[in-house]
This record gives structure tokens, sequence and C-alpha cells, in this order.
């Protein structure tokens, strides 16, 4: 009777390699680079991590980069196990020592891939599955070659024309019975062959039959430093930034008094503005204008005027209050503008205390605040003199794109 094998599949994530093609970083290797604020291995862990069918992952990395490994790891999650060990001189002795790394682990099948290919997607993986399924022993995804072939003399003279028909570019994760890539692999080290590209050469010079499976365009390697500075564009967003304006209007009236207090400035006067607390409208006005830039209400949701606490407060409380709000969600305050209407006091000669006094209190640079100023030409209730109106403006930016 014929015994039923359960399939489990390793994977082997050969990252010993030095990347000399992509040039020196200090981050290290290429397969460390970071693309889309993670190294490259990662992304290709993570997608084996995420598939249902990985049973055993085994990193294949070199002795020089055991610290980079250690970092690079701490960044995964996820309940797959990963085992390393040191990989060798050449590509395929790196891979021998991650099949070795497998023995007995009880696997039925290895995929060995490279760490610098993170594209690869789930599709790919369940196309090899099913040949695995279908009884093959080495599955090899692989893209029609599309351009035009030419062999070339030393010369740099074209010598013919390659017909493409029937050529193939190989990908991986390049599949394999596990007993039978094993013995492959020891078989060709026993040879003293160790300058094999890929696995499925290997096979070949086994004598393994080698399916063909249709590959991702998207799986790329990443080899130049050009690679990898295209895979860092394609994993970072790019859309919106995400910048928020917000304005706010505010009024008080006027009394009998000795003076008003105007973006945290007094200013001598034969009137006082009336209200619970320094009655100060262009703060009260830009307190509002910076909690609307994050939907956070408006200054009396958070200062009713019902709370005894902030009877006489100096408004600049207010403005800090909404300030932090705003960082606290994220935000960057890049402007903010108060225009004053007053008939009387003139603010022109307290414009530049009021933009220091904001600066201030925003702890924004000066070029940031702007404070205007424009009477309403003896018309209206500002006109007649019985109250002062302010209306503002402030511009946020938040963390993240706006998509
Ligand atoms: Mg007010």
């Amino acid at each position: 009777m014929q015994q039923c094998t359960k399939t489990a599949i390793g994977i082997i994530v050969v990252a010993a390699g030095r990347g000399e093609r992509a040039g020196s970083s200090v981050e290290g290797p290429k397969q460390y680079r970071r693309i889309g604020g993670k190294p490259v291995i990662v992304h290709t862990l993570e997608r084996f991590i995420a598939w249902p069918k990985t049973a055993r992952i085994v990193a294949v990395i070199h002795a020089d980069d055991t610290a980079l490994f250690e970092d690079a790891r701490n960044g995964l999650s996820g309940g797959v196990a990963i085992d390393v060990c040191l990989g060798g001189r050449t590509r395929q002795q790196s891979v021998l020592a991650g099949l070795r790394a497998l023995s007995g682990s009880g696997i039925t099948h290895v995929m060995i891939h490279d760490a610098v290919r993170p594209f690869f997607d789930e599709d790919l993986l369940e196309r090899i599955a099913a040949g695995i399924e279908a009884g093959e022993t080495c599955l090899l995804p692989a893209m029609p070659v599309t351009d035009t072939l030419k062999r070339g003399d030393a010369a740099g003279l074209v010598v013919e024309t390659v017909p493409r028909a029937g050529l193939f570019g190989a990908q991986t994760p390049q599949t394999f019975a596990y007993p039978a890539i094993l013995a492959a692999h020891e078989a060709a080290a026993t040879s003293g062959l160790d300058e094999f590209t890929d696995d499925a050469s290997i096979a070949e010079w086994a004598g393994l039959p080698v399916r063909l499976v249709e590959g991702s365009p998207d799986n790329v390697k990443l080899t130049l430093q050009r690679d990898i500075a295209m895979a860092d564009a394609k994993l970072t967003p790019h859309g919106l930034p995400d910048v928020r304006t917000g304005n706010g209007y505010d009024v008080h009236q006027l009394v009998p008094g000795d003076g008003v207090t105007l973006c945290g400035i007094f200013i001598p006067h034969d009137q006082a503005l009336k209200g619970h607390s320094d009655a100060d409208v262009a703060l009260h006005a830009l307190t509002d204008a910076l909690l609307a830039t994050c939907g956070a209400g408006d200054i009396g949701d958070h200062f009713p005027p019902s709370d005894p606490q902030w009877k006489g407060a100096p408004s600049r409380i207010f403005l800090e209050h909404a300030a932090r709000i705003v960082r606290k969600a994220g935000g960057t305050i890049m402007n903010a503008d108060i225009s004053l209407i007053a008939e009387a006091p003139k603010i022109g000669p307290h414009r530049q205390a009021m933009r220091e006094k904001l600066a201030e209190v925003l702890a924004i640079s000066l070029d940031r605040c702007s404070v205007k100023a424009t009477t309403n030409e003896t018309i209206g209730f500002v006109g007649r003199r019985e109250g002062i109106a302010a209306i503002a403006t402030a511009t946020v930016v938040f963390a993240g794109d706006a998509r």
C-alpha cells in the first residue's frame, strides 16, 4: 500500500552574498538596504511568513552580517520560527548549507529563494505548490524572454541574433523535492563543481526533470544600486502632502476701561474688552483656527465660559493648548495669520511685538507669524467702537500623505 506523506514546505532564503554590483553602503550588503523603510530581507521573509504553507524557514547569511540580520529579524512578527545558518564562499555552497540545516526537520519540499527578490506574490507560490501537488520533483518559475537577444564578440560587434523562442529568464523560489535536491547538491559538491549559479542547473546536471512554472513580472532581483532606489520609490508613499487650513473668528464687546489685550500684548486705551478671560479676540480666533485643522472642536468645547477657573485667564494658555492638540495629532504648524478689525486703538505700533508673541507661544519662527489690522471705516459695531473682531487662519501639515 502506498504511504501518503503530507506535504511540508521548507524555505531557504539565500542572503549570504556581498552584492558588490549594488555598490557599497553604510547599511551593508543589498539584502540589508532599506526599501520602504525596511531592509530588503525583511520584505522577503514577511512574504514567506504570511504564506500559510510555509512550514520552516532557514536564512543563510554571511558570517559578517550576524548583527545586521538580528537587527532585521527584530522587525519581524509572525508565528514561523526562522533558523539561521552561515553560508559559504559561493551561492551554491550557501544553499547546500541551508539544505543540510533542514535535515531532520520533516520537510518534504524546499523552496530556495534569493533574499534580494522581495516582490514575489502568493499567487506565484500557489502556482508552485500546485506543481508539488501534481507530483513534480523540480519546479522553476520563469518568464519568457521578451527582448531580442544578440550575441556580441570581444570587439563589441554583433555576431548573431539569437532566436528567443523557447528561452526563459529563471526566477526564484526554485522548488524541489527535498531529498532529491539535497542529493544533487551533495553530489555536485563531491564532484568539485561549485560554480552553479542556480539550483535548477544542479538538478539538470543531476538528470532531474525541471518543470517550468509561470513566473511573475514583479519578481525582479535587486542587483544594482538603481534597482534598490526604484524598489524604495515603489514602496514609499508619494501621494499628496496632508496640508490642512483652519479658520477662526471672534468678537468681544468694548466697555469703559484702561486698555485691551490683543495677541497677548496689553495696549493702554480708554476702553477694555469684555469677556470671561482676558478677552483677547486675536488669540481666541487663532485657537479656533488651529483646532479646526484636526477637527478638534472649538475653544468653547475645551474652555467652557461657565468654568470659573478661566476667569481673567491669559488667553495664551488656550492657544498653547490648541498647539499641543495639533502636535499630538501629528501636525506641524506652518503658518498663523491674524487680521484684527478695530477702530481703535492703533495696532500698527504693536504688530512686531504681537508677531513675536505668536512665535513664542506657538514655538515657530517669526516669519511664519503674521498680524494685520484694519479699521471698519467708522461703520457698523466696530466702526462705532462697540467691539473688536479678529479673523485667523492657521496652516498645519500632518504626518503621512493625504490618501
Ligand atoms: Mg472669545
